[in-house]
């Protein structure tokens, strides 16, 4: 809701934020050709809310996810997940941390399809050696509407409820952050927007942290903010967005005709 928005910080302070990127830059190879796919983005996850990242293919928004969850390393700048610095980090204190602090949702759910629902939700916990908070998980379970379907197996499960589990599964952990890359990308409509209802009830009810790379601006119309990327860096921003506001401005990205002249 709006009022509780403004409660939180509106653009996410150091002190706030859930993960943080401060001018980070990352070139990519391409044979002879360098890609910069980020230009000194800046950007902070306010805590306890659900973070959309948009802009056209090729924009940067995977590498900006894979970078703020310690997934990619950055060339210049610094990544923060909460108070703690992931930039310098060697590979064994990353995977800790992210095992530990960072939650993850994929577009094809990942799920291991011979494990039930329920096993797949405390999977991490128990490779993390943790012991699941019996009143949160029921929480999460409920919350996820999957109370009846937990000893199913993924293939028992239709794509809107595997992709719950996968929600379940990162909310369980309680993480400093969730990032979500595409989560809708293989549901119907129906099914889509439940998962995007619930993770916006994740962050409105549970105070998750959450942020979502997707190119549709129907999802982006869940989320409490949203920022735009072009050509790696970030161009604009809206708050409480609506699918059709973001609808409108995402056609200020469509390419010039191919017969225009120019770059
Ligand atoms: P988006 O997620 O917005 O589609 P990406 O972050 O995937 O954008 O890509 C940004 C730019 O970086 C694109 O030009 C892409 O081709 C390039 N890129 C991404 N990953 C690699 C890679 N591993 N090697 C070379 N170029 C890459």
């Amino acid at each position: 809701m709006p009022q509780r928005a403004e409660n939180r910080s509106a653009d996410g302070g150091a002190g706030t934020a859930a993960a943080r990127a401060v001018a980070i830059s990352k070139t990519y190879a391409s044979g002879a050709v360098e890609v910069k796919a980020l230009r000194e983005v800046s950007l902070s996850v306010p805590r306890g809310r659900f973070m959309g990242v948009m802009g056209p293919s090729g924009s940067g928004k995977s590498t900006l996810m894979h970078c703020l969850a310690g997934l990619d390393a950055v060339d210049s700048g610094q990544v923060f997940i909460g108070e703690q610095e992931i930039t310098g980090l060697g590979d064994k204190k990353l995977t800790r941390l992210r095992r530990e602090r960072v939650g993850f949702i994929f577009q094809s759910f990942n799920l291991v399809p011979t494990l039930s629902a329920l096993e797949n939700i405390t999977l991490p916990l128990g490779i993390a050696g943790r012991k699941p908070d019996r009143d949160w998980l029921d929480s999460v379970i409920e919350t996820t509407g999957l109370t009846g379907r937990l000893h199913h197996r993924p293939s028992e499960l239709s794509g809107g409820q595997q992709q719950r589990v996968a929600c379940a599964r990162a909310l369980v952990g309680k993480p400093e952050v969730i990032f979500a890359d595409e989560p809708t990308g293989n549901l119907d409509s129906r099914a889509g927007a439940e998962v995007l209802a619930f993770l916006r009830e994740s962050a409105r009810q549970m105070g998750q942290s959450i942020v979502m790379v997707t190119h549709d601006p129907i999802a982006a119309g869940y989320t409490d903010e949203v920022v735009f990327l072009a050509d790696g860096s970030l161009v604009d921003r809206m708050s409480q967005p609506s699918a059709a506001q973001v609808l409108e401005f995402m056609k200020s990205f469509e390419p010039v005709s191919a017969g225009a002249s120019g770059r």
